[in-house]
Order: C-alpha cells, then structure tokens, then sequence
C-alpha cells in the first residue's frame, strides 16, 4: 500500500483524511488493514503494552517525520483495531498536538467522546480521533451501500457488519444508526440499566434515561433469549405520545456479559413536529459524562 503523505497534508478535518486516503488506495479491502495503513503513512511500529494506565498513545514530532503507537496490549482484538485508528487519527490531523506530557495519551473514555464542547480542545481532538477511527474503519459509502443492500433496520445486520468490518458491534451500532436511510437508534443496557442511546438528531427524543431501569413494558425488559426478538410497542413506552394511538418497532438482542442491544424504528410519517419542540437536548451520553446532556 503506498500512500503520498504530501496530499494528506493539506487536509484538516477527519473526513477530508479519510476521503484522500480511499482517492488514493481506492481498493481498500475489508476489513481495513488498519496496521497496514499506518505503516504507509510513516508508523514505523505498533508496540502492544501491559498496562491499566491508558489505552492508547502516540510518540511523535510536531512535523509528524515518524510515529510509534502505544496499544493496551490487554484489550480484546477490535478494540485495538479502533485504538489503532484513533491514534493514527491524531497523527494525521496535523493540528492536534499533545499537552503538556508532550505525547498522546488516550484512556478508555477518550475512546468513548464522540461529541465536544467548541472550547474544549482536548475534547475535540479526542472526538476527531475517533470520528477518523470509525470512518476509516468503516468507510461511509461502502457502509451505506451494505446497509441499503440488507434492507430495513436490524439488530441482524449490526452484527453481520461488525463481523465484516472486524470492529466492535458497539462501534458499528453507533455508525448504524447514524447513516442508516430509516430512522432508528440503537441503545445499550447492562443488567437491565439503560447505560448509552446512539441516534440520529433527527430520531424523536428518547424518554428513558441514562442509569435508569428499561421501561417495564418494552421488548428490552422481558426478552432473555438468544438471538433477536422484535415486536411492535406502544410508542409511549420510549417516546412521547402522539395524540393518536401509534407505535414503534423495537427490537432486542443479548449481548455478552449482561449486556442487551436495543434497536428502536420510528415511521419517518407518523411525525408532525411535535416531538420537535421537545427535543432540545441530544441524548448521546457517554461514560464519561454521566447523565450531561449537550443542547443541540
Ligand atoms: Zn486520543
């Protein structure tokens, strides 16, 4: 894989990067050869650690000649993957600089921002890293094309195109949601707590609320099988209630570990603005920002 460092340069933002990179490696294969593509752009090695204090790094120069990236050793297979491209975001985005350590350190909920405060700016560099990570990994128009090719939304294919893509089903959960062409969203529980919804801006706000039971009378609650269960719900049992009677397609599947996958389907037509209105706060919640929510 030969990649002109001197192209790259010019661009700034994540997608830009990410964009110039599939002009000039069109035939990216997939699964992305995320090792392999660091290398072509001057990662001289990839060195895996034992340790708790991070889980990813970056040893660089500010000119960005070479780099070495730093893995927790410890975490599983695809989350190295992501940790890999993360880094190699902050390596490629010229602008980002580390702080006063003078190298990138990156713990496990800088893994987990996906949105930043405009002043904070090692928020926004560790956003950018991972918004790199996640669309090199799964390049938007291929993800999309796979996407249309399965149809409508299903927990099914989340786990079809994480095994495809050789990411994490979260990871790919929250691409899923994104840019699928029906209007879904994707929230996780553990032990039977809402711990994360995934969603577009578009999807209706999401009543239940992070750290908070599941809603007795949904799907989510009562399914303890394997494999995928979907029925349709009284849409008041997530969202605000039209005056007229309606409802929603939810969809469950368990995960490992107590965790539970929740796929949410509104009808594009069954909303008249109202939910609008209601809809101030955009409900990504992460880790590491328990309960915050950011006005849109
Ligand atoms: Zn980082």
């Amino acid at each position: 894989m030969q990649i002109d460092r001197v192209e790259l340069a010019d661009c700034t933002s994540p997608e830009r990067i990410i964009a110039e990179i599939l002009r000039q490696v069109p035939d990216l294969p997939t699964p992305v050869p995320i090792e392999e593509l660091a290398t072509a752009v001057g990662i001289t090695a990839i060195h895996r650690m034992t340790t708790d204090n991070f889980e990813g790094g970056l040893i660089t120069q500010p000119e960005r000649r070479d780099g070495v990236i730093l893995v927790n050793g410890k975490a599983n297979r695809l989350r190295q993957r992501y940790t890999i491209g993360h880094e190699l975001g902050h390596y490629l985005i010229s602008a980002h600089q580390p702080g006063d350590s003078g190298q990138f350190a990156c713990s496990k909920s800088d893994m987990n921002i996906r949105k930043a405060d405009r002043d904070n700016r090692s928020q926004r560099m560790e956003a950018e890293a991972n918004r790199f990570s996640a669309g090199i990994l799964m390049p938007v128009i291929k993800f999309k094309t796979d996407m249309r090719a399965q149809g409508g939304p299903d927990l099914r294919h989340v786990v079809d195109l994480a095994a495809k893509y050789d990411v994490s089903k979260e990871a790919t959960a929250i691409h899923y949601s994104t840019y699928h062409h029906d209007l879904c969203a994707i929230l996780l529980s553990q032990n039977g707590t809402l711990r994360r919804i995934y969603k577009p801006t578009r999807f209706p706000f999401v009543e239940a609320r992070i750290g908070t039971p599941l809603p007795h009378n949904s799907l989510s609650a009562r399914h303890q099988t394997d494999g995928v269960e979907s029925d349709d719900v009284d849409r008041g049992v997530w969202l605000a209630n039209l005056h007229r009677p309606s409802s929603i397609r939810e969809q469950a599947l368990n995960l490992a570990n107590g965790w539970k996958m929740t796929l949410l389907v509104v009808d594009d037509s069954d909303d008249d603005g109202e939910d609008e209105l209601r809809d101030t706060f955009d409900v990504w919640e992460n880790p590491r920002f328990p309960g915050k929510s950011r006005r849109r």
